[in-house]
């Protein structure tokens, strides 16, 4: 392959230790068998760094990685994975932002960015085109995400995109974000640390080209009709959601807690009873000022929030999206959505990813409620549940490694692991990546899920909670099992048949992941991607349902072997929290509940089986082969 349309063709790395930045070409081959984001950005890290390497060493690297979809026309296609070795859980990461970001690399030439190495003093790399700089950032070392995008904008125009870290990615806090268009983000897994340990302030980009699709009057047609049907009219979805007329990803609150799903006080409930009147989408759209949308998106799911008077009056932030109201609201007991607004923007501000923040936080809470904290340890601080102004006091010093925000910001894992007396109990993580907000014990699949997760404790891998409590399951239909595109009854509680349920969602996942479409847009079959993806590319095949199973598949055994080549095995998936299997939820609809540990370990088994990989997790070496990566192949067994 010399050319395919839809890709740039071009790779764009920087190395910051020489200086020096050098165009390379993609590798098409890869293109084509990991697609993008996700995939292709696995097997080029897998490429790029050795095994063991120090996820704030200067031999990481960060990729930012494109898809065949980024900047063209198709809807809700505006996302960009930024890839890398996580600080926080020492595995794979991949962290997806909105905005325009992507768009504007691809314009600029390139389909992916990687940066290397480490900058002697604070810089910041400025691509214009194909012009490339890597500039002096002492001025900016210090200052807020909000404060270094307003310098870079006022520096080289309002139209540019930024990439930002904060004073926490400088001091490599380890769930440190990357920010994006001041209210968008790289969350989780603490990329924005790995930009720090490499004195890497920022990254801003302005393309003036355009990307060309390999079929443009199929293209546009396509496009047109995921927009219609999918994302508009959502006839087959399961979650059929006008984003845009109502609040958001807020409107999950209502249901997570109906359904005893929301994590309430560090996961001790599912149910909390202030959620509706006080945080929920309807308190969500008094505040609202505005929607916003990323590129070529008709769901504007974005809400604006602002606070017009009270202690948070002036507060304005992007959001908070579902996550951020459960985790720092009733997670941490918080039911004053002026003091979410306000702490959402100063995790933006400072470069913080609010899940782990959120959970960190309600960890610590936890700890001081039952006497493991003293107000001494915490520097004379009383971190009660839901005192906003003790947990913004936190948030700060967690920032800067102050006092107590040192062993914060290393995230709950390793905190309770230092300080111990019992607090890993209650430390909600797997892997190391702290949880989201759905309470692993409301839904029987929910643990398998997180464990099987490339990212650790991560619901973007595959959600059947959703599945679990609506009872029913849409399938990429597989021919060779004769299945077909349908609705497939389940049923809430029985482990039966859920491996295979968090099995197809990962192909889902990944396909989307890698093509790449927002996880929002929910088309339930990867059918419609495959198609915008074959219109693009030219790769017409993509579209027969057997090859899109192989590609997904790939895709899902390649951040596989990433982790497995990083000691990653089974007894890591088995390490769940220990809440999961020996506490049951505290209140609300879901009390009483307790997932048995057999029940778990059974569909673990069952999911290695579906998967081909062996008792230990590893995938089989024939499988590789059947999925065509020969070249891995014969390396996974000296992994
Ligand atoms: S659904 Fe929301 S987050 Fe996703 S692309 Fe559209 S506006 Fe952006």
């Amino acid at each position: 392959m010399t050319s395919v349309r839809g890709y740039k063709g071009k790779v764009l790395r920087v190395n910051l230790t020489t200086k020096e930045a050098v165009d390379e070409p993609l590798n098409l081959e890869w293109a084509r068998k990991y697609v993008g984001g996700m995939g292709l950005g696995a097997r080029m890290l897998y490429h790029e760094i050795p095994k063991g390497t120090d996820p704030l060493s200067p031999e990481n690297k960060a990729i930012i990685v494109t898809g065949p979809l980024t900047g063209t026309i198709a809807p809700a296609c505006g996302k960009y994975a930024l890839v890398t070795k996580s600080p926080l859980t020492g595995i794979f990461l991949d962290s997806f932002a909105g905005g325009y970001f992507g768009a504007e690399l691809k314009y600029a030439g390139y389909d992916a960015l990687i940066v290397e190495g480490k900058a002697e003093n604070p810089s910041y790399v400025w691509i214009k085109d194909e012009k490339v700089k890597i500039e002096d950032a002492e001025s900016l070392w210090g200052k807020d995400t909000h404060e270094t995008e307003d310098a870079l904008k006022e520096k080289y125009g309002k139209d540019i995109s930024v990439l930002t870290i904060g004073p926490a990615g400088e001091n490599l806090v380890r769930y440190a974000l990357v920010n994006h268009e001041y209210y968008r983000q790289h969350g989780r897994g603490g990329a924005g640390a790995v930009f720090g340990s490499k004195n890497l302030k920022a990254v801003a980009v302005k393309g003036t080209g355009r990307v060309e699709v390999a079929d443009p009057e199929g293209f546009v047609e396509a496009a047109k009709e995921t927009t219609t049907r999918h994302l508009i009219e959502q006839p087959d979805s399961l979650f059929a959601i006008s984003w845009k007329d109502q609040a958001g990803t807020p409107e999950l609150s209502g249901w997570t807690n109906e359904v005893g799903a929301l994590p309430t006080k560090n996961f001790q409930s599912g149910f909390f009873k202030e959620m509706g009147e006080k945080l929920g989408p309807e308190a969500v759209k008094k505040l609202r000022v505005r929607n916003r949308a990323c590129i070529q998106c008709p769901m504007a799911c974005s809400n604006f929030l602002k606070v017009e008077e009270g202690p948070y009056a002036g507060s304005m932030v992007e959001g908070p999206e579902y996550e951020t109201l459960a985790l720092l609201g009733s997670n941490c007991n918080l039911s004053d959505l002026p003091a979410v607004v306000a702490l959402n923007l100063l995790c933006d501000r400072m470069g913080m990813d609010v899940i782990s923040t959120g959970n960190t936080l309600a960890w610590a809470m936890e700890c001081y409620e039952k006497g493991i904290l003293s107000k001494e340890d915490l520097d004379g601080v009383e971190l009660r549940w839901g005192d906003s102004e003790a947990m913004i006091t936190m948030v700060n010093k967690i920032a800067r490694r102050e006092g107590i925000g040192d062993l914060l910001a290393e995230g709950v894992k390793r905190a309770s692991e230092k300080i111990g007396k019992g607090s890993e109990r209650f430390a909600m993580q797997v892997k190391g990546l702290e949880l989201p907000a759905y309470e692993p014990r409301a839904a029987i699949s929910m643990p398998l899920a997180y464990a099987t997760a490339d990212r650790g404790g991560c619901h973007l891998r595959s959600w059947p909670i959703g599945v679990e409590v609506w009872g029913t399951f849409w399938l990429d239909a597989d021919p060779e099992k004769g299945e077909k595109n349908i609705p497939i009854e389940t049923e809430r509680w029985n482990p039966e048949g859920k491996a295979y349920i968090v099995y197809r969602q990962q192909h889902h996942y990944g396909l989307k992941f890698s093509s790449i479409m927002c996880d929002f847009a929910l088309p339930p079959i990867s059918d419609p991607i495959a198609d915008l993806v074959a219109r693009a590319t030219g790769w017409d095949d993509i579209r027969d349902r057997r090859e899109l199973e192989r590609t997904s598949e790939r895709i899902i055994n390649m951040t596989r072997l990433f982790n497995v080549r990083e000691g990653l095995r089974r007894k890591d998936d088995e390490a769940l929290p220990w809440r999961i299997f020996n506490e049951p939820i505290q209140d609300g609809p879901t009390k009483g509940v307790q997932i048995k540990y057999k029940d778990f370990k059974k569909m673990l088994e069952e999911y290695y089986e579906l998967r081909q990989w062996d008792e230990n997790g590893i995938p089989k070496k024939e499988k590789l082969i059947e999925l065509g990566m020969e070249d891995l192949a014969e390396e996974v067994e000296r992994l």
